[in-house]
């Protein structure tokens, strides 16, 4: 049986952390999915249309990858897909207690679906989608935590 694993998020946007996970877990896995929440509770910045484009362009190089974007619950998503993994990933203690609740939740949903966590590399420990979001608003530099053609997307977008 193959191996499957969504990668699950808002993406919003993909960063060098994100990306160094996807890597790592593509040698894992025979597939990857990253799975692009449309109906986050958060206000997205980039809409789904850009967050799948962004998406696609900087993982095109990894074989076995596949980016999607989806609107029903995680599990009946993974299901779908045939995917018996959730792959999410922990940066710091804090973390934790969300993504603990929330893999409770969804083995409580679907007991056949595992849960499994990544850590990034330590120089990715400290970039978040939204910390990026807000550096840019103030004018500062991210060219060090997402790719060049996400950078020009986010600036475009914002100025
Ligand atoms: P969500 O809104 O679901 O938290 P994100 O796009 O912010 O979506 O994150 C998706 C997943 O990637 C989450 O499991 C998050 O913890 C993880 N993640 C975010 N940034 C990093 C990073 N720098 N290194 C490793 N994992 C990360």
């Amino acid at each position: 049986m193959k191996k499957i694993a969504i990668y699950p998020g808002s993406f919003d946007p993909i960063t060098n952390g994100h990306i160094d996970l996807i890597k790592r877990a593509s040698k894992l896995f025979d597939a990857v999915i990253i799975g692009i929440t449309q109906n986050s509770k958060k206000t997205a910045f980039l809409n789904i249309d850009e967050r799948l484009k962004s998406t696609k362009s900087v993982v095109q190089e990894i074989d076995n990858i596949k980016v999607m974007s989806f609107d029903t619950l995680l599990v009946d998503f993974a299901k779908s897909q045939n995917a018996q993994i959730i792959l999410r990933g922990l940066r710091a203690v804090s973390d934790f207690e969300y993504e603990f609740q929330l893999s409770g939740m969804n083995k409580h949903l679907n007991p056949n679906i595992e849960t499994l966590f990544m850590t990034p590399a330590e120089q990715y420990a400290n970039i978040s989608s939204s910390l990026v979001r807000e550096i840019l608003s103030l004018g500062g530099d991210i060219s060090s935590f997402v790719p060049i053609n996400v950078e020009n997307l986010l600036k475009a977008k914002m100025y």
